[in-house]
């Protein structure tokens, strides 16, 4: 039993995402071996190397991996595929177009979001928004994995792989790279942020979520999230969206502002360890999965809030 882990990369370094998915990889068992595709990325390689459990790394060094397009990095995998038995990676907006042209071309069903490994040939998955839990058994010789990462704790360090660079093949040509733009920000990343202060359609406008939530957050350094009716009303931009159709986040602290807790709103944020809920609604759903709750009026809670944040 072999598993290839694809890393997940961000600015020539090891995401979190990777230590992850390994713990999954683990979970499963046998030998596993990490990909880092892409060029400039030999320091994502030792850090991956170091992560308890690795028994080697894969550096495919080449530029023809660079900003992990389907096509080519499929074609890499595809080329190792025949000495594992599982190909798995972090379930992110990358890898979710790459591992199903992985699945397509070994011609296996994907099994995809697992937040458990139950047997080495069995998963639990969400469905249905999270609302109820899928058992998958797969009788696929090859199973292309993806994994939810917010289900399963970071592989701590504590190894030495040897890294091995590989050529990997040449671009297949059916696709090309023409540019990105990146969300400038000061503040942590949504999905590896610790603490996230996040506000719905109670705020009322883009300008009183800018000056309740923001100060808190700062406060707190905090990244800020939002609910769908938020982000379509215009207070906050679609990448804050936390959710079903949003982001999936599980940081140890989550604070809700008038927000109702719908289904596919904790869908996305109820594997976070403390939920605080601010809501003046004391039968707001969100109370169902808050650890502490507030009930009050929220233009005058996170004032206040804010001002004992200011005296620790
Ligand atoms: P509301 O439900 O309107 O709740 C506002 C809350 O604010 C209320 O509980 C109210 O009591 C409280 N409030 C109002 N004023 C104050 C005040 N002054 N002080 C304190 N509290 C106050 N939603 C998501 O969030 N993420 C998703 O990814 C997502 N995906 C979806 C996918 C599909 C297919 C569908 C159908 C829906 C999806 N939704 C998603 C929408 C979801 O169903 C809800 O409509 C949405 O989450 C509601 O957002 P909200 O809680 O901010 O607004």
């Amino acid at each position: 039993m072999a598993t290839l882990l694809l890393a997940e990369t961000a600015g020539g370094a090891l995401a979190p995402a990777t230590a992850k998915a390994l713990t999954a990889a683990t979970a499963i068992g046998g030998a596993v071996h990490i990909l880092v595709a892409g060029s400039g990325l030999a320091a994502a390689a030792e850090q991956a190397a170091k992560l308890a459990g690795v028994e080697k790394v894969l550096l495919a060094d080449s530029a023809t991996f660079d900003h992990v397009l389907a096509e080519p990095t499929a074609a890499l995998i595809l080329g190792l595929a025949g000495a594992y038995d599982v190909i798995l990676a972090p379930s992110t907006s990358t890898t979710k177009n790459v591992l199903p042209r992985v699945a397509a071309l070994l011609d296996v069903a994907q099994i995809s979001d697992i937040i458990k490994v139950v047997a080495a040939d069995t998963f639990e998955r969400p469905i249905y928004a999270g609302n109820a839990i899928q058992t998958v058994r797969s009788k696929d010789a090859k199973k292309v994995i993806t994994v939810r990462t917010t289900a399963f704790s970071a592989a701590g360090e504590g190894g030495s792989a040897a890294i091995e660079t590989i050529a990997g093949p040449a671009d297949p040509g059916l696709s090309s790279f023409k540019s990105e733009a990146l969300a400038q920000s000061e503040r942590p990343e949504l999905t590896a942020a610790k603490i996230i202060v996040s506000g719905g359609r109670g705020l009322g406008s883009a300008e009183n979520f800018a000056k309740y939530i923001e100060p808190v957050a700062n406060r707190l350094n905090a990244a800020i999230g939002a609910s769908r009716a938020a982000v379509d009303a215009g207070y906050a931009p679609n990448d804050l969206q936390v959710g079903q159709t949003g982001k999936a986040v599980a940081p140890d602290l989550y604070v809700a502002v008038g927000i109702s807790g719908a289904i596919q709103h904790l869908a996305g944020m109820k594997d976070s360890k403390i939920i605080v809920a601010i809501n003046k609604d004391e039968e707001a759903p969100i109370y169902q999965v808050a650890d502490f709750g507030l009930v009050a009026d929220l233009f005058n809670a996170l004032p206040e809030l804010d001002a004992e944040l200011a005296k620790s």
